[in-house]
Parts: structure tokens; C-alpha cells; sequence
């Protein structure tokens, strides 16, 4: 079956059809359907055993990203490059986060953490946000982006129903996601009050253009204020979230009070006990394990110096 679309037109998958959903029924799946974003992922790996036919969202033509007063809104079908040019131009410019204070502050990091994907212009202008999420790969930088703006997940359930859950749980382990079949990425809700948050963005890889190995992203939370996603570590003045991805199989969360490198030495010793580094052929566990301590570090010091 030869895909209609056109970044994907010359691009051949072994399946028999395309459906194009255009609303919330043409969304059930059936026997041996997948759902279909932009198809970065999907047409350029082997079709999955058992899957057959896809159904394409970007027909829904739900709005790519909408802010009001409850927060910011990203459509599971908003691409990379629309992230970027929407939701990403509201923060401010990158390496001036500690510039005037405003409502979108903390958006500052979504450019960069796009560009943590080694994807090309062309891919980013039609991959999306929720087909990265839904793949769970430890270099999904938009986990990691996620995470540190509390962002819950919209997830439309195949009896007609929802459920949300934190972007921090959505992760299971490298590649697994808890999203049962059938299940939709319908968008991400960021809360008001992280979209004017300082934030942090740092990675490492082991060539400059090389798949993200070690990601580290952080949010500083106004006196008093906690997390949903955080886990332990209590509320209080002068606390930072901090959120590592990319170099471990799932997300890690923590809040840090400002200047205490003692308790994120602790924090990330306890990572080989709570599933271990992750390893594959863009860097080594322990490798990975040294960036993402110097990465953290770094962070918790811009975090923590205020503003
Ligand atoms: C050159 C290249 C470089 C890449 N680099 C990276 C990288 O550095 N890091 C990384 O993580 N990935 C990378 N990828 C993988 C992938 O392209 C991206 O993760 C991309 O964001 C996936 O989005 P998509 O819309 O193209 O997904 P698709 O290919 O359309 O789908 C991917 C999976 O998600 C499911 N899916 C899609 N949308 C939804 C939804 N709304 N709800 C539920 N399930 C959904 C699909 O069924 C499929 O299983 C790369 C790919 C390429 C081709």
C-alpha cells in the first residue's frame, strides 16, 4: 500500500490500507490497525508482526496547540516544527531564561528540546509530539520536556471515555508506554502555573549530532508550591523540580531544594537501584550515568540561583 501523504509518498509499507479518521469513530481501531501520526517512526522501521492497516490522524485536523487561562493545550497530532514556531516562540529565547519574568517563561526550553531529537527539518515538520510519546524511546525528548512542565496526558480510551494521567507515568520502561491497545494520545495539558516557571534544558551525546544519551530538564517552583510527578522530596521555598531522561529507561522526577548538591548526589545514586542506567550503542550505563550527574549539577545551579 502506497501512502497518500506527501513527505511520505514515495515511501513503500507492507500493509493493505490507510484509513483517514475525521472523527472520534473513525478512531476505534480495527483487527490489526495502528494509529498513524506523522509516520516518521512507522515508515522507517519493519511493519509490527500483526499489524496490517493504519489509521491516519492527522485527518482529525485537531488544532495543533491552544493557550487560555487554565494552561497550555499540544494536540497528540501537533508536529515537532509547530511545536516549535507556537508554544516554543511564547518562551523566552533559549540561553535568556533568566531574562524578564512572563506568562511563558518556562516554554523557553521547547526549542531546545526538539532539537534534542536527531531528526532533520523535514522529519520535524511531520513528526509529532504525540507520536513521540506514544514510542516511550528513552531519547523521547518530549517526555522529558513534559515531565518538567507537569504536564498530564489526554487519553481517549476505545469505549468512547478518557483518562489523564502525568506525562511522568506514561513511560513504563525503553519503548513501552501505558497505553493499552486502541488507546489515543489525544494531547497534553501543561497547568498555567509551570508555563511561567524558570526552566532548564541539558544533554549530552556522544558526538554533537548524535542521539540524545543523557537529558536533563528542571522547573523552579514558587515558595510552597509541589508536584504531582515529583515523588518524594516535599514542598518548601527555593525547590526545583528536576527531571532526567534519555539515560535511563524511564523518566526520573525529583524535587531539590536550591543549592543542595549533597541530596541530588543521593537522588541520583539511588537510579541503580531504581532500574539502572540505560545503555545501548550511543553511550555506556556508567557513561551515561557521569553526564547525567554533571547535567543535574548544572542545572541545579542555574535553577537555584534565582530570578
Ligand atoms: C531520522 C530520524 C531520527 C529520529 N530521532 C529520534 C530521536 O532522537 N529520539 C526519538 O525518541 N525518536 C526519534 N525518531 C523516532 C520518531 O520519528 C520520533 O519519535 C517521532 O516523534 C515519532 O512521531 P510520528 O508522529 O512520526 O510517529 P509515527 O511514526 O506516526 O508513530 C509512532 C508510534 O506512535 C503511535 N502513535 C502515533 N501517534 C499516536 C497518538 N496520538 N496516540 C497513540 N499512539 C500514537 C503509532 O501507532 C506508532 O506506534 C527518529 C526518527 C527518524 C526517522
Amino acid at each position: 500500500m502506497r501512502s497518500t501523504r506527501g513527505d511520505l509518498r514515495s515511501m513503500d509499507l507492507d500493509i493493505d490500507t490507510v484509513r483517514v479518521a475525521r472523527t472520534r469513530a473513525d478512531c476505534a481501531l480495527r483487527p490489526g490497525e495502528a494509529f498513524l501520526g506523522g509516520g516518521t517512526f512507522l515508515y522507517s522501521e519493519p511493519v509490527r508482526p500483526g499489524v496490517t492497516g493504519l489509521v491516519d490522524l492527522m485527518g482529525l485536523g485537531w488544532e495543533p496547540w491552544s493557550v487560555d487561562g487554565s494552561g497550555l493545550r499540544v494536540a497528540g497530532t501537533c508536529t515537532l516544527a509547530e511545536l516549535v514556531a507556537g508554544p516554543g516562540a511564547l518562551g523566552a529565547p533559549a540561553g535568556d531564561r533568566s531574562g524578564a519574568p512572563g506568562p511563558y517563561r518556562g516554554l523557553g526550553i521547547v526549542g531546545e528540546c526538539v532539537s534534542a531529537l536527531s531528526l532533520s527539518a523535514k522529519v520535524a515538520r511531520t513528526a509529532t509530539v504525540g507520536g513521540n510519546l506514544a514510542l516511550g524511546l528513552p531519547a523521547g525528548s518530549m517526555v522529558g520536556l513534559f515531565v518538567a512542565l507537569d504536564a498530564r496526558a489526554v487519553v481517549w480510551t476505545p469505549d468512547g471515555g478518557s483518562r489523564e494521567l502525568p506525562v511522568a507515568d506514561l513511560v513504563t520502561g525503553a519503548g513501552r508506554v501505558d497505553l493499552a491497545p486502541g488507546e489515543l494520545l489525544r494531547e497534553v495539558r501543561v497547568p498555567c502555573l509551570a508555563l511561567g516557571a524558570r526552566t532548564v534544558f541539558r544533554r549530552a551525546s556522544l558526538t554533537p549530532t548524535g542521539r540524545t544519551a543523557a537529558m536533563v530538564t528542571g522547573r523552579a517552583l514558587p515558595d510552597g508550591a509541589g508536584s504531582d510527578s515529583a515523588g518524594p522530596g516535599g514542598d518548601g521555598p527555593g525547590r526545583v523540580l528536576l527531571v532526567m531522561t534519555a539515560s535511563t529507561p524511564v523518566p526520573h522526577a525529583q524535587l531539590v531544594r536550591a543549592g543542595d548538591h549533597d541530596a541530588l548526589d543521593h537522588w541520583i545514586d539511588s537510579v541503580d537501584v531504581a532500574g539502572g542506567w540505560y545503555e545501548d550503542t550511543h553511550g555506556t550505563a556508567d557513561w551515561r550515568a557521569a553526564m547525567t550527574r554533571r547535567l543535574a549539577h548544572e542545572a541545579l545551579d542555574e535553577l537555584g540561583g534565582g530570578a
